[in-house]
């Protein structure tokens, strides 16, 4: 899809993370809607260049784990020109605030600072899980998940209708949720190989044999399968999921494609 489609017909969404552990090759999970939307901050500033990062107004985040909001000091640091709007629950703002920008490890970006920042660099905007919120031209719905503290999904919709639901973190019994979402595209987790399943319940994420289930009772609910992209992989387990995965394609005669960093989705 050509660059000057962006944002008007197709959500664009590009994968700056897919992994759970970051190395030369691997980068924390982020991603970008239409290259303005940034979804969660593992790796939002090291996979971008600055002019990347002044287009960028807002970030949603889905939980307060490291390798989810750890790119957002660095983001406020590189622009403290601008106020950068976060939407996120209560529960990951404090611990933002009191774990990572608070005033030791990094400066109160939330805050003015003599000397140093003349306005806030970011803004805090408390998101309502299941309230529609519409945030710079789209509408934007914060789903709860399963995982070991409290974790939201975003479904995005463009003015176009296009929707793409990322799951974030999330650990099996995702039936309550199918029925609040309908999206074209559906970016899920799955951290951990079929051996590794008792540390994915322990640990509230999936593992393929769970992500079969989900997706057998997302069929039942809604009768057909969205565009599916994995995301949140452990690397050293990539290559017995993608085997993994491949058995669950035949079986479920469907495709499902797995997240790398620099993909480029168009929906
Ligand atoms: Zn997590
Ligand atoms: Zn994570």
């Amino acid at each position: 899809m050509p660059f000057h489609k962006v944002g008007v017909d197709h959500l664009f969404i590009r994968i700056l993370g897919a992994h759970n552990e970051e190395s030369k090759h691997t980068k924390l999970t982020s991603l970008l809607i239409d290259d303005k939307i940034a979804i969660d901050a593992g790796s939002l500033v090291s996979e971008i260049t600055y002019e990347e990062q002044e287009k960028i107004k807002t970030i949603l985040l889905s939980h307060g784990h490291y390798d989810h909001i750890r790119g957002i000091p660095s983001f406020a640091f590189n622009n403290r020109h601008q106020t950068t709007k976060i939407y996120a629950t209560t529960e990951t703002f404090k611990i933002l605030s009191s774990h990572l920008i608070d005033g030791v490890i990094y400066p109160e970006f939330t805050k003015k600072i003599p000397f140093f920042l003349e306005k806030p660099s970011l803004k805090f905007y408390n998101i309502e899980p299941f309230n529609s919120t519409h945030i710079d031209g789209y509408k934007v719905v914060a789903i709860p998940v399963n995982h070991t503290i409290y974790t939201i999904g975003f479904e995005i919709t463009n003015k176009n209708r296009k929707k793409a639901f990322y799951s974030s973190d999330t650990g099996p019994g995702l039936s309550a949720i199918w029925e609040h979402i309908n999206p074209d595209l559906l970016i899920i987790e799955t951290t951990f190989p079929n051996k590794r399943e008792n540390r994915a319940i322990n640990s509230a994420h999936l593992c393929p044999k769970m992500l079969k289930k989900e997706l057998i009772e997302l069929k039942k609910i809604k009768e057909i399968i969205p565009k599916i992209y994995l995301i949140h992989l452990s690397p050293r387990y990539e290559k017995e999921i993608r085997k993994e995965i491949k058995e669950i394609e035949k079986d479920l005669n469907i495709s499902i494609n797995i997240c790398c960093e620099g993909d480029k989705i168009t929906v």
